[in-house]
């Protein structure tokens, strides 16, 4: 593993190599009270991501280009962040030191969790079993509605986190008797390098990885990822470049570009659309969207349509109209998709599986509670049919 060392990053040359600018964004001390921290800090599994531990959990960054006068160009996302030196990038994960590009969040997640596979939404992935959840801080999007932008809009030291390296991600999820290690929460693709690692140990140790993400990434680290991903559900956030831009702070080519790519690479996906009022609520579109879908990835991967709560920046808004997701769900179906969900609606005729050929219920969920499943050898119990995804 390559890190700044501690030396470098801090104590003695951080002020001179970063130029007091960067050593202000990446330490709210000064060098001097950093060497004064205590050290028994650093035996804390929670800790408040204290200037002096940041070191640890560097990494150099898995794709970017030197460019000259120690200019370097991430080539993970494509915001394509080009940093000089003592630059942060938009995900607020990486920074550009003495001209390499370095991620702040290897090995030091703000968030750790066991979740119900359900909650990701992964409804058509080993139902009914648990995912070691986690999120390191960043995100390269600003989506107005964020859900959990305490963690997504903020840098890796100003969030408390755990120390927790790939083999010890491994570790936990096993003993936590989970099938799967899901990355999350905030925005994968702001820890990619953190992810990717601890993706391919999961991988050796018969452990599944799930991506819950944006899907805002370039092809070629997209690739690499997906030869050690099980699952991933990707937000398609709206169909409309425009609405990408004003909502969320990206473009919307891109994420088709990785549905296309993933359809391609045989993976199981899930596609997530929130419908926010006044932003993507518009049916026009959804009809677009849906077309678009049948078209490019065929029928069969689920559709969810949550449901927006007030958050955030647009915490004035009034939730999603029930209705409204209902109409949305038949507009899918009508397009062609057979599985569509409504999410964040409890006890909806919407949350549950039915089979498109015979329409019997298959997946009965009162939350994240399955009492009804009649699926078998990845068939419906009453007419065969095969029903796509991972059942067991
Ligand atoms: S992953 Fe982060 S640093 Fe890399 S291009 Fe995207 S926003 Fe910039």
């Amino acid at each position: 593993m390559i890190k700044i060392s501690r030396r470098q990053f801090l104590i003695t040359g951080a002020g001179t190599l970063l130029g007091p600018g960067l050593l202000d964004m990446l330490c709210p001390f000064t060098p001097a009270l950093a060497q004064k921290a205590p050290k028994d800090i650093r035996g804390r599994i929670f800790t408040s991501a204290a200037p002096e531990e940041l070191w640890k959990w560097s990494h150099e960054g898995f794709l970017y280009e030197k460019l000259e006068r120690d200019r370097v160009v991430c080539g993970i996302c494509p915001n394509s962040c080009m940093l000089s030196p003592g630059d942060r990038s938009i995900c607020r994960s990486k920074v550009n030191i003495d001209g390499k590009l370095y991620s702040l969040t290897y090995g030091n997640p703000c968030s750790v969790n066991v979740d119900p596979i359900e909650k990701k939404p992964l409804f058509h992935f080993l139902p009914k079993t648990t995912a070691f959840s986690i999120a390191a801080a960043g995100c390269n999007f600003r989506c107005l509605n964020c859900q959990n932008w305490e963690i997504s809009q903020v840098r890796p030291q100003d969030v408390r986190t755990s120390e927790l390296f790939p083999p010890d991600v491994v570790r936990a999820a096993k003993s936590s008797g989970s099938a799967s290690i899901a990355y999350t929460y905030s925005e994968p693709i702001a820890f990619f390098e953190y992810m990717i690692d601890t993706a391919r140990l999961a991988r050796q140790q018969g452990i599944n990885n799930l991506w819950i993400s944006n899907g805002y990434i370039n092809t070629k680290p997209l690739l690499e990822l997906s030869g050690v991903l099980d699952a991933a559900n990707v937000n398609l956030k709206a169909f409309s470049d425009g609405i990408y831009r004003k909502l969320n702070g990206g473009r919307l080519e891109p994420v088709l570009n990785t549905f296309r790519t993933m359809h391609e690479a045989g993976l199981h996906f899930e596609i997530t659309n929130l419908v926010v009022p006044g932003y993507t609520d518009d049916q026009e579109m959804a009809e677009k969207m849906c077309s678009w879908i049948v078209e490019n990835l065929g029928p069969d991967h689920p559709l969810h349509f949550l449901r927006f709560f007030p958050r955030y920046k647009l915490d004035r808004l009034p939730p999603t109209p029930v209705e409204t997701l209902v109409k949305f769900r038949q507009i899918a179906m009508k397009a062609g998709i057979r599985y569509v969900y409504v999410g964040n609606v409890p006890n909806n005729e919407g949350n549950n599986t039915y089979c498109h050929n015979c329409s019997k219920l298959l997946v009965e969920r009162r939350g994240y509670h399955i009492p009804v499943l009649n699926i078998e050898d990845g068939r419906c119990r009453f007419c065969n049919t095969k029903i796509p995804g991972r059942w067991a």
